[in-house]
């Protein structure tokens, strides 16, 4: 039987929200040279948060001028032990402030507070805490014997992961002595302004930090900026594209973390309890707002009536709602667009002949909402088993054999991600060699540790964040 959950929202009181937000450019918060401003909502209820500024060209000459100047005068020439300890400082005051971020970052994005909480802030914390411990270490990282910072580094991140993009950005660039420019989505400016605030905590010398808020072309204003010695972008495979193009016969250095379309193989020997849990979280953890998302499904026919049978019970237990309430699995979309193109996408799916379920599940009146929704009956040309969804919604096919497995998990033009489900060791090592993914997981999906690596193969992008390799792409 389902349980009734009595409600259990965690305090918005922790968070004090200002009614608008300047640029923070060397070391303080101005108005945009403009003076024009967006409003950042709350996807769960439509509600205004804050306004923030837009930047625009004379605030990224501003801004680009600050980092180059703080890179060359204060940061480029600090020792590597005296630039941890500021991003050690930084990790501690993440921590100290871990539950506002996270209840700021629920609101703003739309995500449960399960997930901001346990998952994205600690994260934060232990991605500031890793590159700390680099910094006075970089003659030992296999990078030479006196690696070099790239001087300026322009990043652009999206909304599915707002302040855990930025940590995945900033730390590396600021333990290698790189200064940076970043600019948050559109959507989710606010954490990055709190961060921003963290960095005035932390006495980090001015300039080292510009955050410039705004939206695509205030992303596109930076990113072809000529004073950038580097571009480091995630977000989807379009905007990369023309990012790449930009960049193209410039001296500028260019990372790209872009989009998937994983598998997640479950075999007929896998323990199939723990495979669903690991299908549930591969697909529905942060609304599937999820870039290494295992979006596709793909299942060993002997067993495949049993695994969906088993998924099904287990997703109509899933509670969709209030993202600040504790037993929330499922919460927001993060904008009325990013819901049109999974309605669109899903529609598509259906009138291509899959078979679409959803359990039955009270959708809030405000807001946007998408319930959990898996499609069987899925071949591998529907644009459901081809596109990115980035939403809740799971393809599930079907194979026979491993090499069919392998064959129809590398038909995609993606490479992020994939999982692979069984008891074998064998089998697992055999699957995950023939795997074009640049992640592959074993009897498990979606973790993530800043000691390990992660990017793409193909149109997922390159270049890898995290772990010792993530020090190369900010290094000379
Ligand atoms: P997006 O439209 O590409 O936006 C990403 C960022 O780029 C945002 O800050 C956006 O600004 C900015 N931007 C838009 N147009 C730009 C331009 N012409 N020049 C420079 N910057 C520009 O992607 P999204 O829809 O927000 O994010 C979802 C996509 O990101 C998905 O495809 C997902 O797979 C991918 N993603 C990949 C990873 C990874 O690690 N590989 C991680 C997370 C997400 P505004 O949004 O403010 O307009
Ligand atoms: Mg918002």
């Amino acid at each position: 039987m389902i349980f009734e959950y009595a409600p259990a929202p965690e305090s918005r009181s922790v968070v004090t929200l200002r009614e608008s937000y300047g640029l923070f450019i060397d070391g303080e918060f101005a108005p945009a040279a403009s003076g024009e401003n967006l409003t950042s909502l709350n996807p769960a209820d439509e509600t205004k948060l804050a306004q923030v500024a837009v930047a625009g060209p004379e605030d990224v000459e501003r801004a680009v001028a600050a980092a180059r100047r703080a890179q060359e005068t204060v940061w480029g020439r600090m020792s590597g032990a005296e630039r941890g300890k500021y991003l050690f400082r930084i990790a501690r005051i993440v921590q100290e402030r871990s539950r506002e971020l996270a209840v700021l970052e629920s609101l703003d994005n739309g995500k449960p507070i399960k997930e901001t909480r346990d998952v994205d802030l600690p994260l934060v914390a232990a991605h500031f805490f890793y590159y700390a411990g680099w910094a006075d270490k970089l003659a030992h990282a296999g990078l030479g014997p006196d690696p070099k910072p790239l001087g300026v580094a322009a990043q652009v991140i999206p909304w599915n992961f707002p302040l855990l993009m930025l940590a995945w950005k900033i730390a590396p660039a600021l333990a290698t002595g790189n200064t940076v420019v970043l600019k948050p989505a559109e959507t989710t400016p606010l954490t990055a302004l709190v961060f921003a605030e963290i960095c005035q905590e932390a006495d980090l010398p001015p300039g080292v930090v510009n955050i410039l808020t705004g939206a695509g072309d205030t992303g596109r204003a930076l990113v072809e900026h000529p004073g950038v010695d580097k571009v480091a972008f995630t977000g989807s495979t379009e905007v990369g594209r023309q990012i790449a193009r930009s960049v193209a016969g410039t001296d500028k250095r260019l990372t790209l973390e872009l989009g998937g379309k994983g598998a997640n193989i479950v075999y007929e020997d896998a323990a199939i309890d723990q495979a669903v849990e690991g299908i549930v979280s591969g697909i529905f953890f942060n609304q599937g707002h999820v870039c290494c998302a295992g979006s596709r499904l793909l299942v060993q026919e002997s067993v495949a009536d049993e695994v969906l049978t088993r998924l099904k019970e287990r997703v109509a237990r899933l509670r969709l709602g209030d993202p600040l309430d504790k037993n929330t699995d499922i919460g927001a979309i993060n904008s009325a667009a990013q819901l049109e193109r999974i309605r669109e996408l899903t529609e598509a799916g259906e009138a291509e002949g899959a078979q679409r379920w959803s359990p039955a599940c009270d959708i809030p009146e405000s807001g946007y909402w998408f319930a959990p929704t898996i499609f069987t009956g899925v071949s591998q040309a529907h644009r459901v088993a081809r596109e990115e969804i980035f939403g809740p919604v799971l393809s599930v096919l079907t194979f026979r054999t491993p090499d069919e497995a392998v064959v129809k998990a590398n038909n995609t033009p993606y490479g992020l991600s994939a999982g692979v489900w069984t008891e074998k060791g064998s089998r697992m090592l055999w699957t995950a060699e023939r795997l074009r993914a640049g992640v592959v997981w074993s009897n498990t999906f979606n973790k993530f540790d800043p000691t390990s690596p992660f990017g793409g193969y193909k149109e997922s992008g390159y270049g890898r964040e995290g772990g010792r390799h993530g020090l190369e792409a900010y290094v000379g």
